[in-house]
This record gives C-alpha cells, sequence and structure tokens, in this order.
C-alpha cells in the first residue's frame, strides 16, 4: 500500500502578504509552518499504515525551505519526502499547481492512495486535492471526517457536506481530502528525529517531470488573474427579532421601513 500525502507550507500568522502588483501571495517571505489541515491527512496515512502496512511518502510543491517541514514529517513517521522545487513552478494557481503535484506525484511512481488536507490557511480555496485527483483521472472524496474502513483494495470514507453525510466505498488508486479532527495527530518523536535525521529529502525539478509542457506549470500554466484586491466593507451587525411572528414580521417591517427598502 503505498500513500502519498500532499502537504504545504503556509504563513505561520493569519496575516499573508499580498503583492500589490501582481496580486501574487508572496507566502513564504516570513515565518513558516506546516498547513494545520495537512497534519491531519499525516496522521490518517500513518494509521492507514500502521493496519495495512506499506509506505507513507510527502509530497509538497514549494522553495527549498519546505525542507523543514518534511523533515518534521520524518519525525512523525513518514518514510519519504519529497519537495517539487523549480522556478518554473512559481507563480501557478490552483491548475497549475495541482497539475504540477499530479506530474510530481507519477513521476514518484504513482500511488494507490493520496492524501490531503481539506484546505489550506492561507490559499483556502479547497480545489488543490480534487483537481489533482482530475488530473491523475482517479475517483476522490472530499472533506472526509472519517475514514471508515480500509482494506488492501479499497478505502471507505465519510463525508459531512454542509446539510447532508454521506459513505463511500472507493477503490484504489484515489484521493481523500481530510477535515480537521477527523483525527489526532502525534507528537513529533525524539526516536525518529534521531533516526531520520540524515535522511535525505528528495528534490524534484521539471526535468523530472513526464510532461515537458512549459504552458502547464506556473504562472505561464494559470488562468486564474487577480484583477484588485481589497478588504471586504463592514457587514452591519446582524439584527434578531424577539417574539412570535408577529411581532418579528412588524419589527422587520418596521426595520424595512426606516431603511426605506419598502
Ligand atoms: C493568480 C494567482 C497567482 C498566484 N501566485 C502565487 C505565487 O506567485 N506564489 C505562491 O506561492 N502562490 C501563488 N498563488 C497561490 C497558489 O495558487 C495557491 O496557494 C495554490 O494554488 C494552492 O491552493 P490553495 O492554497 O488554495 O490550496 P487548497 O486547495 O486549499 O489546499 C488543499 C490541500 O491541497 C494540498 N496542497 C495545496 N497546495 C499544495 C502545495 N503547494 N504542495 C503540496 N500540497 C498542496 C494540501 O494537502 C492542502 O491541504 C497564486 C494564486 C493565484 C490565484
Amino acid at each position: 500500500m503505498k500513500i502519498i500525502v500532499c502537504m504545504k507550507q503556509v504563513p505561520a500568522g493569519t496575516k499573508v502578504d499580498i503583492d500589490p502588483e501582481t496580486g501574487s501571495m508572496k507566502r513564504l517571505s516570513g515565518e513558516t509552518r506546516t498547513n494545520p489541515y495537512d497534519l491531519f491527512a499525516l496522521e490518517a496515512a500513518l494509521q492507514l499504515r500502521e493496519k495495512l502496512g506499506g509506505s507513507v511518502t510527502v509530497l509538497t510543491m514549494g522553495p527549498p525551505q519546505a525542507e523543514e517541514m518534511m523533515k518534521d514529517a520524518y519525525t512523525m513517521g513518514a518514510d519519504d519526502a519529497i519537495i517539487l522545487s523549480d522556478r518554473k513552478f512559481a507563480g501557478a494557481d490552483v491548475l497549475a499547481t495541482s497539475y504540477a503535484l499530479s506530474q510530481g506525484i507519477q513521476a514518484a511512481g504513482g500511488a494507490d492512495l493520496i492524501i490531503c488536507g481539506k484546505q489550506t490557511t492561507d490559499g483556502d480555496t479547497a480545489q488543490v486535492g480534487p483537481a489533482i485527483a482530475e488530473h491523475l483521472g482517479i475517483p476522490h472524496a472530499a472533506w472526509v471526517a472519517e475514514i471508515v474502513d480500509a482494506d488492501q483494495d479499497s478505502i471507505q470514507v465519510r463525508q459531512d457536506l454542509v446539510s447532508v453525510s454521506q459513505t463511500s466505498k472507493i477503490p484504489y488508486p484515489c484521493l481523500i481530502t481530510v477535515d480537521k479532527d477527523m483525527c489526532v495527530p502525534r507528537l513529533p518523536s525524539y526516536i525518529l528525529q534521531k533516526e531520520s535525521q540524515d535522511r535525505p529529502v528528495k528534490i524534484m525539478t521539471f526535468d523530472d517531470m513526464l510532461d515537458h509542457n512549459l504552458s502547464r506549470y506556473g504562472l505561464v500554466g494559470s488562468p486564474t488573474a487577480v484583477e484588485r484586491m481589497f478588504a471586504p466593507p463592514e457587514i452591519e451587525k446582524q439584527v434578531y427579532f424577539e417574539g412570535d411572528a408577529q411581532k418579528k414580521t412588524e419589527d422587520l417591517f418596521n426595520v424595512l421601513v426606516k431603511k426605506k427598502v419598502i
């Protein structure tokens, strides 16, 4: 059973620097940490390896300083780590990021199961996981709240969607994105830190990709254009109406009249 976990380095705080000229995120200009959702993805993968055997590889696309995050993944129990790092990957939107990651997965020999976090705390689109699956042409389930069961052929997952809870059995190869609180990420192990301190982190570049069509990667392969960045206007304080239906209706009516809506 080969599992690949996609992990992203994000800014440590909530502040994301934006280049006002290009609208691009200058994500890694300050202190960084592992995207919190990806720790749940890694823990889920480690638990599956304990149950089914096999290996867990962590994969990221980012600058070489992502090595620190990958070393942290070793101290939790990951077997291998790969960074996709090349200037040709820079400036990628969701489409180009997910394409490069799908290429990296193929260049690494593929996987039975790919696990991503549900979303990141910087880009926050929650689209990269499903987009990787689409590029690879494999089934996926997003927003997984629980891994109900897994064997050597398939995984059974529960997704808690906005108004419905759904349980599906998906054959490998497949991809899932996991929600927070679906497990408790383990703490780094001192023993694993000692054991893995000399274990290298593999760097893959554009040259290692199977598809060398430059128009699919980085800024060139990114159709998204940020036209304008602005702070949204403050939303007016919410008003709650109390009382029975008659009173609530009258109060609402009075507010609408006062605001000249009616
Ligand atoms: C026009 C435009 C320009 C941009 N320019 C830049 C830029 O110049 N520099 C820059 O850094 N960003 C840039 N971005 C942001 C970048 O595209 C997103 O950060 C990226 O697409 C990932 O999306 P997300 O953070 O929303 O991931 P989500 O879809 O929210 O992430 C879900 C999961 O996918 C996986 N994942 C996501 N990203 C990675 C990754 N890189 N490696 C491994 N796993 C991952 C993780 O498991 C994560 O939990 C730009 C975005 C746009 C729209």
